[in-house]
């Protein structure tokens, strides 16, 4: 195990100045274009590729690290340079997590390659769990996998909502039901292969925020997967599904399993988009003149610079605690995933709101990029699980009482 450190190694510096160059240079410099195109920044994702960034192996490493911290590391600076450009070169993590969580470790060496592809054929993966009826409520997912026997393949069917890269995904890992009466207990993940027929993406969404990252419906419609697509195999699967029917554990919700893991690189996203509003409004407030002197003379606007501060802070602590905890194998016995995700959320977009209180009406308009980071700082209240769904699990989690 590796003890808890903030003191970041040498190899731990120069990665995260690899990474702050990239985003600074190639990322930030694309943002407003993708913001506006509202498309996949294919250009930016195969730059990349190119240099070993969007890749299978940068994010193994990254997930094997014990220090917990290379994740949260990469996500704060590409967010940094931009949310959404950040969200369309780790998407694809998602999907990963998702086998990484629920497969074998041949599993994970088959598919968790096919993920990213090579630099000279970027590909993505999608991680499909919501439906339109179920979101935060999980267990009432609709989506069914049927097994058939005879050609030992599962045939899914039904409506994925809000995925993303969904549809344009060579990988998609699809969560459904095979037994509704069990719930979540009686769900399952499936790999859909690249160029499986039944597979295709519906609605593409038009979003307030993070609109370089595309999100999208995907429509499953007899869309049979091989036998050994079923993440953990058939054994298992019928093992878990006999222990629920008995009413005994049954070791862990599919989708869950996957979110507890990726909580706190979703929360260290956040952290980048709120450093950036916090150094950009900094700056900002020390050149504006208004009455005769720099706006952050002002306690009104120095107090707002120190709450952001603080408050960026202790988010990161939070982000990186839950990272060691995952890296070393530590139950989070308070929710802690949830806290990292929750208060790095919350923190954007207050830090976002209060940058753009600083600008004043230069903070309102897309000539500014600090209205583009409060649009983009709203989804981290709201996806991997809602900021209520993140308190009901840290209330559960320190009361051991089923809060509602
Ligand atoms: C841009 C974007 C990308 C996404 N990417 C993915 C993806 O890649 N894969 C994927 O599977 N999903 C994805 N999602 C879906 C996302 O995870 C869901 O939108 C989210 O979980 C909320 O579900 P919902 O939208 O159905 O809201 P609902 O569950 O309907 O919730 C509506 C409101 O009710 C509240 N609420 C619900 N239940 C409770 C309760 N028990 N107690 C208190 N309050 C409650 C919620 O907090 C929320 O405020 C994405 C969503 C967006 C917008």
């Amino acid at each position: 195990m590796s003890e808890f450190s903030l003191d970041l190694d040498e190899d731990q510096i120069q990665l995260q100045k690899w990474l702050h160059d990239f985003a600074e240079n190639v990322i930030r410099p694309a943002a407003h274009e993708w913001d506006e195109r509202e498309e996949t920044p294919w250009p930016i994702i195969q730059e990349a590729a190119n240099i070993g960034l969007y890749s299978f192996d940068f994010v193994a490493n990254a997930f094997m690290d014990k220090s917990g911290l290379l994740m949260p590391i990469a996500a704060e600076e590409l967010a940094w340079g931009d949310a959404g450009i950040a969200l369309a070169i780790l998407g694809s993590t998602l999907g990963l997590a998702g086998i990484a969580g629920n497969g074998t470790p041949e599993q994970l060496m088959e598919w968790g390659p096919q993920c990213f592809g090579t630099p000279e054929k970027p590909q993505l993966a999608a991680f499909a769990v919501s439906e339109p009826d179920a979101g935060s409520d999980v267990s009432s997912l609709r989506t069914k996998a049927v097994y058939d026997e005879a050609k030992d393949e599962w045939v899914l069917n039904g409506t994925k909502t809000w995925i993303t890269n969904g549809g344009i995904a060579d990988i998609h890992v699809v969560v459904a039901s095979v037994d509704s009466t069990l719930g979540s207990r009686g769900q399952a993940s499936f790999i859909v292969p690249p160029g499986t027929p039944g597979i295709s993406q519906g609605q593409k969404f038009q979003k307030m925020g993070i609109r370089a990252s595309h999100t999208a419906e995907v429509v499953l419609e007899d869309c049979r997967v091989p036998g050994h697509c079923l993440l953990g195999g058939k054994d298992k699967l019928d093992e878990k599904i006999a222990r629920a029917k008995e009413g005994k554990r049954s070791g862990g919700q599919a989708a869950m399993k996957t979110f507890e893991g990726s909580r706190p690189t979703v929360g260290a996203q956040a952290l980048g988009i709120a450093r950036a509003a916090f150094e950009y409004s900094l700056e900002y407030a020390k050149e504006r003149k208004a009455f005769g002197r720099a706006i952050i003379e002002n306690q009104a606007i120095a107090f707002k610079l120190a709450d952001m501060k603080t408050r960026i802070d202790a988010s990161r602590l939070l982000v990186w605690r839950a990272s060691w905890m995952g890296a070393n194998g530590k139950e989070f016995t308070s929710g802690e995933g949830s806290m990292s995700k929750l208060y790095a959320g919350e923190t954007a977009v207050y830090v976002t709101e209060e940058a753009i209180q600083i600008l004043g009406g230069y903070g309102y308009v897309r000539d500014y990029p600090v209205e583009r980071w409060h649009r983009d700082s709203k989804i981290f209240t709201i996806f991997e699980g809602t900021s209520e769904i993140q308190r009901l699990i840290i209330s559960r989690a320190i009361s051991g009482v089923h809060i509602k």
